[in-house]
């Protein structure tokens, strides 16, 4: 695959999961690593890392769900030619017992927080003529999930947004596509498990684990790999596309 030497690539979220796998697989390619979170400290650890093994990354503590931080971070970019929309939170609950502060959060984070990394990239993707952006949905976009009413609503929203901006910017060469993972394990997997499940942990992890056809959670490394094909020159067909990647959970589930 092509190397992704000078290209500038923003992940948000690099300090965790599966934003921190692909932070490291896009240094590992030779790119540019700019980390977004809210966990610089998490985000820092991964750059230092990238950096004793000769990489090139740098972490940034920034909240994508606000505008003026968004903005203001963007203003020290000259180039953006990857974008990785990851910063993500999950949730719990259906429609008549998700709290008006839960959804409002849920929407902040998943949803706005994209538009802000768009609409604060776009303007620099357009002047330089070409740019790749990756979002991260997942398989709540595509089937009914138990319990994840607020999820689903952010996830689907990622779809439409990946398809507007496709639609939008083909003529500036912007590709957009997103990736739909069913579980992958991550802090992100376990964190849930904690709140949600105490005492149950384990029954819970076999659970979620044996609900994927193929029997067990995604690594987050595996998630990083299509990422890193979607960005790649080897994609440059490819846009308005969301890739499941989900052990056979949409398809295979019957
Ligand atoms: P994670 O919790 O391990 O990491 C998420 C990262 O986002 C953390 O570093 C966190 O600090 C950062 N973050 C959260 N809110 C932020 C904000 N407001 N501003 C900036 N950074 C913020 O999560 P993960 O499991 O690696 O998930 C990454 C993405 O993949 C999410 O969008 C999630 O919805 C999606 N996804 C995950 C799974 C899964 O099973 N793990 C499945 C499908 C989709």
């Amino acid at each position: 695959m092509s190397k992704f030497t000078d290209k500038t690539v923003i992940i948000t979220g690099g300090g965790s999961g599966i934003g921190r796998a692909m932070s490291f697989l896009f240094a590992k390619n030779g790119a540019n690593v700019h980390l977004v979170d809210l966990d610089v400290e998490s985000a820092n650890q991964v750059v230092e890392q990238i950096n004793r093994e000769g990489g090139i990354a740098q972490a940034h503590s920034c909240d994508v769900s606000d505008q003026d931080q968004v903005v203001a971070l963007l203003n020290d970019f000259d180039r953006v030619d990857i974008l990785i929309n990851n910063a993500g939170i999950s949730h719990i609950g259906r429609a008549d017992n998700t709290s008006q502060s839960d959804f409002d959060r849920v929407y902040q984070v998943n949803v706005k927080g994209v538009y802000n990394m768009l609409y604060a990239c776009l303007p620099i993707m357009k002047k330089q003529k070409g740019a790749v952006i990756i979002n991260m949905a997942s398989i709540a976009a595509h089937v009914g999930l138990t319990d994840r009413f607020a999820y689903s609503m952010s996830k689907g929203a990622i779809a439409a947004m990946t398809l507007s901006v496709a639609r939008d910017y083909i003529d500036y060469n912007i590709r957009c596509n997103s990736i739909s993972p069913a579980r992958v394990r991550t802090p992100f997997v376990d964190g849930f498990i904690a709140n949600n499940y105490a005492g149950q942990e384990e029954q819970m992890f076999k659970k979620l684990s044996d609900s994927q056809p193929i029997k067990r959670m995604a690594q987050p490394e595996e998630i990083a790999a299509l990422a890193l094909y979607l960005a790649s020159e080897e994609a440059s067909f490819i846009t308005g596309t969301d890739y499941p990647i989900d052990g056979g959970f949409i398809t295979l589930n019957n």
